[in-house]
């Protein structure tokens, strides 16, 4: 098997599963359990906390545990918006948004909010110039991911974190999910940031979302204190650990692994760019780990079952996106409706050999060639 699509998800670390079994089996109390049993799994939880705050940056109290990166983002946007309403009802996002941020900002939108989409410079950057104009004393929220899911082009998040800090009435949300582990990531001028362990080798079902201690937001989930009171329920410990041991190898070895995969992605997009129907969509702004393309003329659900029935794995637009085969993302960027309506994206690791992308374009090749004959 050749797995391509590690920004869909990633597999489980050896290590960090030892430490989720490990926790479930020896830790059984529940954390806010007034018993020795709770006071020991009190204190695994806060030693995590501590570890995941100042491998991001921030303080112990600032981190609140959620499922995931869909429901940080929903959190933050729904729990700003209701809170925060009476300042203003305009919000600022792009086009190269995931759906968890796009969803609740619709939703939103049916309920008087006012949504900008701020203009994009040709590598799929922010442009700052428009940004500014956007803003006004009604813009309580710029939510945008410092790498986008679809395209991964990496954000200016300091400069954008900078500009905001003269908007003291707007909050600055940045979902880091696809930047954990790939990208150094500076939280210093973010108010709030989501983010989900799956993608960094951590196990599925946890995410972390930080909030300033200057930063308020409603819960979306309510059901009395957990970690915080900002989302109930019990304490996920295996989940949390597991998260922690996840974070520290993925920060560990960042420099490494980045150029590696650089490598790697600039190896396979030499390669591609010399077949003329083959248009790569990802930009001078992507980080190497996401490589977007379309293929003129081949849909891209065709290609990608072509290539997985030689068992190799790559995807269609990212894996949470439905059914809708247009990519308002690759639009935003090329500007071209062949384009979006064909994306494709191979997503590298630090696990991806040469071999296996060697493998990979020869597959590629008898693919393209097969089905462009049809
Ligand atoms: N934001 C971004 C940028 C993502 O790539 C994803 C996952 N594809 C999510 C949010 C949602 O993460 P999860 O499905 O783990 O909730």
């Amino acid at each position: 098997m050749i797995y391509l699509d590690y920004s869909a998800t990633t597999p489980i670390s050896k290590e960090v599963l030892d430490t989720y079994v490990k926790v479930s089996e020896e830790f059984i109390g529940n954390v806010n359990s007034l018993h020795s049993l709770g006071v020991k799994s009190k204190k695994l939880e806060e030693q995590s906390t501590r570890q995941i705050a100042a491998l991001l940056g921030v303080n112990s109290n600032e981190i609140i545990y959620t499922s995931g990166a869909t429901e940080g983002n929903n959190t933050v946007i729904k729990g700003i918006c209701s809170l925060y309403k009476n300042r203003g009802n305009h919000i600022i996002t792009t086009e190269l948004e995931h759906e968890s941020i796009l969803a609740p900002l619709s939703y939103l939108q049916k309920e008087g909010f006012k949504i900008s989409y701020v203009k994009l410079k040709k590598n799929g950057t922010v442009d700052l110039d428009n940004l500014k104009e956007l803003l006004t004393d009604e813009t309580i929220l710029v939510s945008l991911a410092s790498v986008s899911s679809e395209l991964g082009i990496l954000q200016p998040i300091e400069e954008i974190g900078k500009l905001l800090k003269e908007y003291p009435k707007c909050f600055f949300h940045v979902d880091i999910t696809q930047s954990v582990g790939k990208v150094k990531v500076d939280l210093t001028d973010v108010d709030l940031a989501t983010l989900s362990s799956h993608k960094f080798y951590g196990p599925k079902g946890i995410g972390v979302l930080v909030k300033k201690a200057n930063v308020n937001i409603l819960p979306l989930i309510h059901g009395g204190k957990s970690t915080t009171n900002y989302r109930s329920g019990t304490p996920a410990l295996p989940l949390i650990a597991a998260t922690a041991k996840a974070l520290r190898l993925a920060m560990d070895n960042l420099d490494t692994q980045y150029q590696h995969v650089l490598k790697l992605n600039q190896y396979l997009k030499a390669a591609l760019s010399k077949y003329p129907t083959v248009h790569i969509n990802s930009t001078d702004a992507s980080i190497p780990h996401i490589l977007n393309f379309s293929i003129v003329g081949i849909k891209s659900e065709t290609f990608l079952h072509a290539l997985e029935s030689e068992d190799i794995f790559i995807s269609t637009r990212s894996a949470c996106s439905g059914h809708n085969h247009y990519s308002m993302a690759v639009k935003a960027v090329t500007d071209n409706i062949e384009y979006s309506n064909a994306s494709m994206r191979i997503s590298l690791s630090y696990l991806t050999t040469k071999e296996e992308i060697d493998v990979f374009l020869k597959v590629f090749d008898e693919k393209i060639k097969e089905l462009t004959l049809k």
